[in-house]
């Protein structure tokens, strides 16, 4: 999907040369494509121009203008849904003499590998049920074997709505770029910025990755100790048969038989 602009743009101008594709124009003013002038998108906040959007596939990893907008304005826009194929398409269109061959740049890779354009509301209704409390933080025990955390896509993520204040949460994998949520109390609805997602992605998987190196230590720590101790336990146990051997072996009681029973060994 094409990224878009919102209301809520303050003018500072500094997406605009951020653009690979000259697809960012200041409110009023003409935008141009193959030497043709269009009207202006918008006429108070700068916009972006779909047909020359490539959501920087082609360039960068991440949309280059959400990258430095400072107030979080530039979003995917839910109405134009489009492929990574879809997009890197309209950047060779866009510059026909660049190679961008099979190894080019693309938020969607960035994203996990996700090629696919995502639906126009996808975790609306899905997302939607109210959560008393999150449960992505809650402690984890390390009594069993495996490893007991809720894998990154799976995560409760809380929200609070903009609209009423209500509290609710989604899983992570509903929160991707573009996404539309729903509030469950007020019906106010919410864009998931890319912003978001990649930054509460690499939270949790930092932590992720954090929590089970420091998973598998302890769990190599234990197992060491617990060798070592049933070593130690074997030879002190060898040690006290042969001890009762040796002292059953030096006393001879009256009427013992020739051959002895051994209560150990
Ligand atoms: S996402 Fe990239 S290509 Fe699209 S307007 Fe922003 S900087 Fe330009
Ligand atoms: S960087 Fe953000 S606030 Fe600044 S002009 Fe661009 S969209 Fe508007």
């Amino acid at each position: 999907m094409a990224t878009m602009i919102t209301e809520e743009c303050i003018n500072c101008g500094a997406c605009e040369p951020e653009c690979p594709n000259t697809a960012i124009y200041q409110g009023g003013v003409e935008w141009e494509m193959d030497g043709a002038k269009n009207p202006a998108l918008a006429a108070e906040v700068f916009y972006i121009v779909p047909e020359k959007c490539t959501e920087c596939v082609g360039f960068f990893d991440q949309e280059a203008c959400a990258a430095v907008c400072p107030v979080d304005v530039c979003i995917p826009n839910p109405d134009i849904p489009e492929t990574e194929a879809q997009l890197l398409e309209r950047a060779k269109q866009l510059h026909p003499g660049t190679d961008f061959g099979s190894d080019f740049p693309s938020r969607f890779r960035e994203e996990g590998g996700e090629t696919a354009a995502p639906a126009a509301a996808p975790a609306a209704d899905a997302a939607a049920a109210p959560a008393a409390a999150p449960v992505a933080a809650a402690p984890v025990a390390v009594a069993g074997p495996a490893l007991n955390l809720p894998a990154v896509d799976t995560w409760d993520i809380p929200l609070d709505c903009h609209a009423c204040g209500g509290s609710y949460s989604v899983l992570f994998q509903h929160l991707r770029s573009g996404a539309v949520l729903r509030c469950p109390y007020c019906k106010s609805q919410y864009i998931v910025t890319t912003s978001l997602h990649n930054q509460v992605g690499k939270v949790l998987r930092d932590f992720h990755a954090r929590w089970t190196e420091a998973f598998e230590e302890l769990r190599e720590r234990r197992q060491r100790e617990l060798d070592e101790f049933e070593a130690r336990q074997k030879a002190e146990l060898e040690e006290v048969n042969e001890r009762v051997r040796s002292l059953s072996e030096s006393v001879l009681a009256p009427g013992a038989p020739k051959k002895r029973a051994w209560i150990f060994g």
